[in-house]
């Protein structure tokens, strides 16, 4: 049994076999062979040895023409480890005695051979492990030609380890196969993370190099509530999570039955909870669990998903699905928030080599030089809005002229819809997210232009700490509890206050439970949340007064590292809800 701990992201336990994800996606679907069977298998082996070969030879020939010798010398390099006697003897022993299936085998030798040199630690070292991962994929890549399954084929329940999965990806996975994952890299509030909470499934994140120890199979538990991944588990340790998968889910219905009641202080003050979501379809999911409208739709999972460009019909179509859900409350579509880890194939050349993406032209910034598909996606929102209450937010906003000049857009689109006559809504209210510092500072002058603001703290945070949301080496500085974003948060509450605008929180900041009380002693009276943290988040004010969490947002405030706010808030966390911490 061997115990990894990461980043928990998505609370739950998965519980089955293994399947890696290599970076092609390979997966091996038999790990062992019959008796009989093994010297077939050997000389399947052998054929795929001698394509390999050839394929590895063509390529040394193209790439001695084409870039000279020198840079062939890489593929030399690969044949003499596909060719090395020691290497082959001992893939077919395991296959011979312990009746491993060649793909298991190929895996495994390579695999350990790779993790050895990985182990060196230094530069020349790890690209001579890549070097033995290459050769690994090519070697299965022959073995299971047409048998090749990917993501979208599996048929049977898997738990997926991966070292990344893209938010495209995590966007496809299968429900119904896929029952948790882990991956390598990653952080707290990366949109791989958000994705998975979205999908309600159990995941860890940053978990660190693991995957060159495992072929795929081994049994796995994966507990998002608490970062762990359990290989290999013994009887006892798997009894254990059986049971607190039982308890999970009773939980989970017993937090179901607040679902009608109201999200109400015990001294009355009511908390609108809305929901974010990422695809239409979740929309009737968020309204069961309690949602009263949707704070933050990311559309820009529209472009994710598919490998062509939405049209507005498309656009159209989603966002009428997501107002069946919600017909006369609101529900905030955010306008594309494409680039950063977010981009599609088609756009990826937008990023010149050695830029930082986060930084750059992503975004309303994006929006903003791509008009076209700016403005179909606005054409779609104001005639979608006829069917209900819409409303439009413009994400990363960072200058006013920034939101003055995406304001005048949505003008001219608004013109040329009245001049060919299909009927829209004028009367959209026009918001921001608060997700860049800037913005956050200068919350005054945007209050007084802006119908609402969403404080959107994963950008937020990451922007202000100079921390990468999705790096795993600095998640331990990642913190929603630094004092400085709560000033922040503060000075944007003012603002709107001053200028009577609405204000909420859609970061994943507001779904965590330990934040909850100091956000409405803050003076948040709505905040949009992963649909499937509402009803737990509805006990926690349904508990709460809001004399208390007054209280406990002005001695948060007064204290100067996030450590101490974050300690702190635990503590009264577990006195307020003692549920909620288990
Ligand atoms: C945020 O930055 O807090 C936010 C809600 O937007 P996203 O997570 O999609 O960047
Ligand atoms: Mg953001």
């Amino acid at each position: 049994m061997l115990i990894k701990r990461g980043i928990p992201v998505s609370p739950g336990v998965a519980i089955g076999p293994a399947l890696v994800m290599g970076a092609e996606s390979f997966r091996i679907p038999q790990r062992f062979v019959s008796i009989d069977a093994v010297d077939t298998e050997i000389a399947r082996f052998r054929a795929a040895v001698e394509s390999t070969c050839q394929e590895i030879e063509v390529n040394e020939t193209l790439a001695k023409e084409r870039l000279g010798a020198e840079h062939a010398m890489i593929f030399t390099a690969h044949l003499m480890m596909v060719r090395d006697p020691k290497i082959l003897a001992e893939i077919e022993t395991l296959i011979r005695e312990k009746s491993f299936s060649p793909e298991f085998a190929v895996s495994r030798v390579l695999r350990q051979y790779a993790k050895r040199f990985q182990n060196l630690g230094n530069q020349y070292f790890a690209e001579r492990a890549a070097d033995f991962y290459d050769l690994e994929k090519r070697l299965l890549k022959q073995l299971l030609g047409e048998k090749r399954e990917e993501l979208s084929h599996l048929t049977e329940p898997v738990v997926l380890l991966a070292h990344n999965l893209t938010p495209s990806e995590t966007a496809s996975l299968s429900k119904q196969f896929v029952l948790g994952f882990a991956t390598e890299v990653g952080g707290h509030t990366s949109h791989t993370a958000i994705l998975a909470g979205a999908l309600e499934l159990p995941a860890v994140v940053g978990v660190g190099n693991f995957l060159s120890d495992l072929s795929g199979g081994e049994t796995l538990i994966i507990d998002g509530s608490h970062g762990t991944v359990i290989i290999d588990p013994d009887e006892e340790t798997l009894a254990k999570y059986h049971d607190s998968e039982e308890r999970y889910r009773s939980t989970n219905k017993r937090l179901e039955s607040l679902r009608l009641l109201a999200s109400e202080t015990r001294d009355g003050v009511r908390i609108t909870l809305m929901g974010n979501i990422e695809f239409p379809e979740e929309a009737e999911s968020a309204k069961h669990r309690g949602a009263e409208g949707v704070g933050l739709y990311r559309t820009e999972f529209l472009y994710l998903q598919s490998q062509r460009e939405p049209t507005e019909e498309d656009h159209f179509r989603a966002y009428r699905e997501v107002l069946k859900a919600f017909p006369t409350q609101p529900v905030v579509i955010r306008t594309l928030d494409l680039g950063a880890d977010k981009m599609p194939g088609q756009l990826q050349a937008e990023y010149a080599d050695g830029i930082n993406p986060a930084l750059s032209v992503r975004s309303i910034r994006l929006s903003l030089t791509h008009l076209e598909l700016f403005k179909t996606q606005l054409r779609a929102i104001l005639r979608a809005a006829v069917h209900g209450d819409l409303r439009i937010m413009f994400p990363l906003v960072t200058t006013l002229l920034e939101f003055r000049q995406a304001r005048m857009i949505l003008g001219d689109v608004m013109e040329d819809l009245d001049e060919q006559g299909v009927p829209f809504n004028r009367d959209v209210p026009v918001g921001m997210m608060v997700e860049v510092p800037a913005a956050a500072i200068l919350a005054e002058e945007f209050a007084r232009e802006v119908d609402f603001f969403s404080i959107g703290t994963n950008d937020l945070i990451q922007y202000t700490l100079a921390v990468d949301r999705g790096d795993p080496a600095v998640a331990n500085l990642y913190r929603a509890g630094d004092p400085s974003i709560l000033r922040l948060i503060r000075n944007v509450i003012t603002a709107a206050a001053k200028y009577h605008i609405p204000v909420s929180v859609c970061g994943q900041m507001s779904s965590d439970p330990m934040f909850v009380p100091l956000l409405v002693g803050m003076g948040l009276r709505q905040i949009s949340v992963t649909p499937h943290a509402i009803p737990e988040l509805k006990e926690i004010i349904r508990n709460l007064t809001l004399t208390k969490a007054e209280r406990i947002a002005s001695r948060s405030e007064s204290m100067d590292v996030a450590r101490d706010v974050e300690s702190y808030l635990r503590g009264e966390l577990k006195k307020i809800c003692p549920e909620s911490m288990d």
